[in-house]
Parts: structure tokens; sequence; C-alpha cells
């Protein structure tokens, strides 16, 4: 603060006087928000907001009659400019809690420069306010500290990005925000082109096109803060546009993308002081981290990992695991522990399981002579139970969970499980951050709509292994986890034309659609590619993080409602006839456009 050099409206920054200030021969202007105003024995006291923090003013009634008239009917968030000598607060007035608790403004000068109305909610608090009231008033949200706390943080954060890359030599190059379709796995949102009637533009899901356009055109290392936009169905805490903190390096493999992203957030942790575990950070396969945790984002901040009890039940006639075990399915477990878990819990344990897809959950309490007291215990075998428990190496007082189910369901449901266990029983160490990376992704996936496969990452994603194969094929992607979030993902990119029009083929494109969506970047690979990769930071999630905030609107100056809304400006909203009928739109009923389920 202390290098904000004054302006026209001030010669000092409230927050920065102190005790050395006072007896001065100059008089101080300070210009800001009333924060709060009292009257006080015939003296006028405010609390003078700017930027960089709050001073006391104080009126007297016969030093300065005019000045004290106009502070005494001063309203909170009234914006003034004021003129005095700074003075030692008297003898019990100190504040030592605030950093100009020591001394006060003898205003003698005082203009009102806006009045304002009373404030939606109280600004010199941080208490809960409702979120659409927040968003209406927004101006008067970013007064309060919370945020704008949360935006110099998100400032520091970028700086501390761009400080890192500068120093390493990337440069940052915009990309258009007026395209065309590029494939993250969402909806585009589309723009009506006046100019060519009938036709649209895309806003980007992300620049990954045009970044390895970028290194066929040798720039070599690029970066920049990019805004995506994805037009995705509601979901908690997505926002339709988001930034990314995007790079891609020319001539590099997996270990060099990694350490310049373990550098940048590095020095992002820093900055935040976020407490994370050094980098070099461990790196997971996807299939080690889906066994082990369930899902390809693990929290390994603490334990209850999942384990495979199939093997120990392989003849069970018990229904519920021979039905999941005869169908190519699982069943996994997790120890919870010693604990005494009430009914109500577990009760509610199952309802989470349940809301991840499985059909239910089985618990058991191991007892001393390794039997169980569970409602499934009678179904099993002596030697079932045992080896049950050896799966899950329990012993006496343990809580055991299982899913039967699919894999996928297995891994989800118990993944719920722990990490809603790791929260309500205060596992997750306070303050201690964990950064990992998950690798070895799977190259390609089911697609449940067209019956044929979908790239897991992107299809610029390159293979490795057997292009014959795509059930197995791996990919070269990588995702950083931190604490259990996915705060980034890349890879390294295919540069061979011809492996790049095979892989477009696999997700089901023929010959003249990759050509027509996707031959400026076919072209560009028969053009002299290097060998590339890259990567993508989640700029709103990561700052949420280093800010502990847990929705990313509150680290946004400006985000959607969670109904994807701007409450603030009222968008979306109508638009005149004449602009539709300008751009060769005509709207349709409104049932008539509504989404069907299948859409
Ligand atoms: N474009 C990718 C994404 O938005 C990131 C990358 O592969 O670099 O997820």
């Amino acid at each position: 603060m202390t290098e904000l050099t004054p302006n026209s409206y001030r010669t000092r920054w409230a927050g920065d006087l102190r005790e050395s200030d006072v007896d001065s021969p100059v008089p101080v202007t300070v210009s800001g928000w009333v924060h709060r105003r009292r009257d006080h024995g015939g003296l006028v006291f405010v609390d003078l907001r700017d930027r960089s923090g709050l001073v006391q003013l104080v009126f007297h009634p016969e030093e300065a009659a005019e000045a004290h008239g106009v502070a005494h009917a001063l309203r909170s968030e009234d914006v003034v400019t004021a003129t005095g000598v700074l003075v030692r607060r008297g003898e019990g007035q100190v504040n030592t809690d605030a950093p100009t608790g020591a001394v006060e403004l003898s205003v003698t000068k005082l203009v009102l420069i806006s009045s304002a109305e009373t404030p939606p909610f109280p600004v010199d608090e941080d208490g809960h306010v409702d979120e659409l009231i927040r968003l209406k008033n927004r101006a008067v949200d970013i007064r309060r500290p919370a945020l704008s706390r949360a935006l110099r943080l998100r400032h520091e954060v970028t700086r501390a990005i761009r400080h890192v890359l500068d120093t390493a030599g990337f440069t940052d190059v915009e990309t258009p925000v007026l395209t065309r379709s590029t494939p993250e796995g969402a909806r585009d949102f589309l723009v009506p082109a006046r100019t060519s009637p009938g036709e649209f533009f895309a806003l980007p899901q992300s620049p990954q096109l045009f970044k390895q356009l970028l290194m066929v055109g040798g720039i070599e290392r690029y970066y920049q803060i990019a805004r995506c936009f994805r037009d995705e169905d509601l979901r908690a805490d997505r926002q339709p546009e988001f930034t990314q903190m995007d790079l891609e390096m020319s001539f590099v493999e997996e270990d060099d993308v990694l350490e310049i992203t373990e550098r940048v957030l590095t020095h992002v942790f820093e900055v935040a002081g976020l407490q994370v575990n050094p980098a070099p950070w461990a790196r997971m396969t996807h299939a080690e981290s889906m066994s082990r945790f369930g899902n390809d984002r693990p929290d390994t901040r603490f334990g209850l990992e999942l384990a495979d009890v199939g093997q120990a039940l392989g003849a069970t006639e018990f229904k519920v695991f021979r039905g999941a075990l005869d169908s190519g399915g699982v069943v996994w477990g997790l120890n919870a522990g010693n604990v005494e878990v009430p009914r109500s819990e577990l009760d509610a344990l199952t309802d989470l399981a349940k809301r991840h897809g499985a059909g239910g959950l089985v618990w058991a309490f191991v007892e001393a002579d390794g039997g169980w007291r569970s409602p499934v215990g009678k179904f099993l075998s002596d030697d079932e139970r045992a080896g049950v428990i050896a799966a899950l190496s329990a012993s006496e007082g343990d809580l055991m969970l299982l899913v039967a189910d699919s894999q996928a369901t297995a891994g989800a449901a118990l993944s719920a499980v722990r990490i809603d266990l790791g929260q309500r029983r205060g596992l997750v160490p306070d303050g201690l951050h964990h950064a990992l990376w998950v690798t070895d992704f799977p190259m390609f996936e089911p697609d449940s709509n067209s019956g044929g496969w979908t790239a897991l990452h992107h299809p610029f994603t390159a293979p490795s292994g057997d292009l014959g194969d795509p059930a197995s094929l791996k990919s070269r992607a990588y995702d950083i986890i931190l604490d259990g979030v996915e705060i980034g993902g890349g890879s390294i990119r295919i540069h061979d034309p011809e492996t790049q029009a095979k892989v477009l083929e696999i997700i089901g494109m023929t010959a003249a659609e990759s050509e027509e969506r996707f031959g400026f970047l076919l072209r560009a690979l028969r053009q002299g590619a290097p060998p590339h990769g890259g990567i993508a930071l989640g700029v709103d999630r990561l700052v949420a993080l280093c800010a502990g905030h847990d929705s990313i609107r509150d680290v946004i100056a400006f985000p959607k409602s969670a109904s994807s809304q701007d409450p603030l400006t009222g968008a979306p909203g109508e638009v005149d006839p004449a602009q539709l009928k300008e751009i060769g739109l005509q709207r349709l009923p409104v049932d008539r456009v509504q989404r069907t389920p299948e859409d």
C-alpha cells in the first residue's frame, strides 16, 4: 500500500497514516467512503475507508462548525473528502488492533462528494448475505473485505503465474474469442454472424487449437490467461465463462511440461501463503488412482483407501455380491476404522452411495471372534467373512463398508463415502495441502450416445500404445490434483497428421468431417509441426483454493449465479426484434425450444 502515490483528491492514503505523521505542518487530505459514524458527546467520529484501510476522522463543533455540521448528517457509504491535522488520539482512545489506531484526523474541511442510499447489506462486516442480493449489488459487495481481498489475491496469483512464465521465456499471445467450435466436450456458445446470414461463430471452449498452431508457428513457449466458454448444464460451482492459465511448449516431453507447471504452482502457493507438499509431486497412474481412491482426482491427505474384496468372495452365494461379480462387476470396500457409528450415520452413508449410483452400501462391524455385526453377515461363510476382513486389514471393532456394482459405480460411490467420512471425522489435516499428478489416462472411453469412442481428454492428445486397440490405448495426458480437486490438465499432443486423422476417425468422424472441422489443424500439422505439449490450469478454482473459499463465485468479480444468470445486468435477456431481423433469426415460441431429456 505504501507505494500508492497520492492523487488529486488526497495527499495521503487513509490506511497509511501513523503516529510519525503527527505534528506535520502540512494538512492531510483523505478521500473515501464513510465506513461508520458515531456521535459522541458533541464530537462526531467517522471511520473513513479507502482501498488502503481506515482512518478515524474527528469533528469538533467549536473548531470546525461547518465541517461538524456536514459530518453530523453523514450516512454509511457516503463519499467524502476531508482535510485536517493529524493528531494523537487521547488517553485511553488508542486502538492497538488497528494500524492507524494511535492517530485521528482532526478535520477542518469536509466535502460530501456523493451521498449513498442505505446499503443493501452492511459493508463493514463479512456476515452472511443472500448471494442473489450480493450479486445484484456487486459494487457494494466488492467493498466488503472478503471479496476485495479475494480479488487482490487473484491478481497476486495471476501476477505470480506471469512472473514465472515471463522469466522462462514464454510469450503471452491472445487468441480469438469469435471462432469455430473447439472440442472440449461441452456445448458451444454460438454467436450469429450478421455479415454472413445464417452462419455462426462459436466462443472458444479453450484456446487448444490456436496454441497448437502457435507451436507450428515456432513460438515455442506460449501462455495466456484466457477466458473460456462452455455451455454446460447447470452444475454447482461451474461458470459458463471461466479463466484458464493456458500454456504450450514445443520440443517437449511430459517432464518438461510438468516441471514448468510445478514451478508456476510453487510460486503461486508461496505468494498465497498456502502450505503445500514440496514439488516435484508424485505421479500416480489413472488405474492406481481408480483402484485406491475410486476416482481420478484422489484426495491424498488422508487414508481410508479402497480395496478389492472380490477375491475373497469368488464362490459366494450371497446374491448381491454374486450378481455383481457374475456381470463383470466388483465388490470393493473400505475400512472406516474402529469407530462407533450410529445407525443414522450408516443410513446417511448408504443414501450417499445410492446418490452416486450404487444399489446400496453394505456395512459390517468386525466382532471379537471374526464374526460380522451386519445385516448381511449371515449370508456369508466363515471363510468369506475372514477373507474380506483380511483384504481390508480390519480388526475387532472396525467398520467395513462395501459396494457391489460395476467398477465405475463402486468407485464413484465409495469415493464419495470416503470423502464424506474424511470430512466428518476431521481426518483432513487443517492447513496442509497436497498436490499430485495423475497420468496414463485411457485415451478413449465408450460413447454412450453413439456406441463408439470418445476421447477422454481431447482428440489432440497423443496416444501411447497401439491405435488398433482403442479400448486399451493410453494417452499422454496428465492432470494436476490439489486436495482432491482437479486444478488443471494437459497432454503431449499429436504432431503427426496421420495419427491425428486416425484418432478423429476412431471418435467417429469421416475424413470429410475431419477436414471440414479441423482441416486448418491438419494442414498446419502437414506444414512442419514440432512435438509439443501443454497444460491449462483453472484459475478460478486455484484462487478459490488459495483464498479458502468453497465457491469460485467468491473469487470472480462479476460471476453468473448458480443458475447461469447474471442478476446484476439481467443477462441473458431478450433482444429487440429488429436486432434479430438484422442477423436473420426468428424466435420460436419457448415451448418449442425447450430441451428434451435426450438433448
Ligand atoms: N485445452 C485443454 C483444456 O481446456 C487443456 C490442455 O490440454 O492444454 O482442458
